[in-house]
């Protein structure tokens, strides 16, 4: 996800409904073609004004925001986050029950959690204790499988590791289909997960 300014909305992997009936078509559309277009809108906007920025890959853009001045702090991290978790999320999905498989982090995942099933309530649990909007994460930190929670469009990006996966509870994520049952969301979500992106990311970290 190496992307330079200027940013431009990148189709998704996969049909608009490819998700169904986990993920309806109509949400596919909203969120990524209004609310991940107006982040990257916006993102492109702030380093059109801000043509020293312009150099910077999408994740420095995330790692440096911290070093700029007040003013440009939350746009650069609400907007470059906006961008990078929609992505990594959407990259993150594919079409039900398509063959796919992750042995080796569900062997890791069965170390750490007790099984792949204890994962998924315990990444469930965390899903759902984000309060108000933002996203829930396995991410691999010093070598230990971590579930964290993420608020805004707030991206964990670690010095000492890296993302697996994450689920978005933004409302507008599952809204229109689930209502105001984001335990529904999630446990629908499991069913579109891509877990051979997962096993990618995974071993992609753990061979570097
Ligand atoms: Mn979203």
């Amino acid at each position: 996800m190496n992307m330079y300014y200027p940013f431009v909305n990148t189709p998704l992997p996969y049909p608009y409904n490819a998700l169904e009936p986990f993920i309806d078509e109509k949400t596919m559309h909203l969120h990524h073609d209004r609310h991940l277009q107006t982040y990257i809108d916006n993102l492109n906007r702030l380093l059109e004004e801000n043509p020293a920025l312009q150099k910077f890959s999408l994740e420095e853009l995330l790692l440096l925001w911290r070093r700029l001045p007040c003013h440009l702090q939350a746009p650069l991290r609400n907007n470059a986050g906006g961008v990078y978790n929609h992505r990594f999320y959407f990259d993150g999905m594919r079409e039900p029950d398509s063959p796919s498989s992750s042995p080796r982090l569900f062997e890791a995942m069965a170390h750490r959690f007790g099984s792949p099933e204890k994962f998924m309530a315990q990444f469930k649990e965390a899903a759902l204790s984000v309060f108000g909007s933002g996203y829930a994460w396995l991410v691999l930190d010093r070598g230990i499988l971590k579930i964290i929670t993420s608020a805004n469009q707030n991206t964990p990006l670690l010095p000492s590791g890296a993302l697996i996966l994450t689920v978005d509870v933004w409302e507008h994520a599952y809204y229109l289909k689930h209502y105001n049952l984001r335990a529904a969301y999630i446990d629908d979500w499991f069913r579109v997960v891509n877990w051979d992106k997962a096993e990618e990311r995974f071993t992609g970290i753990i061979s570097r």
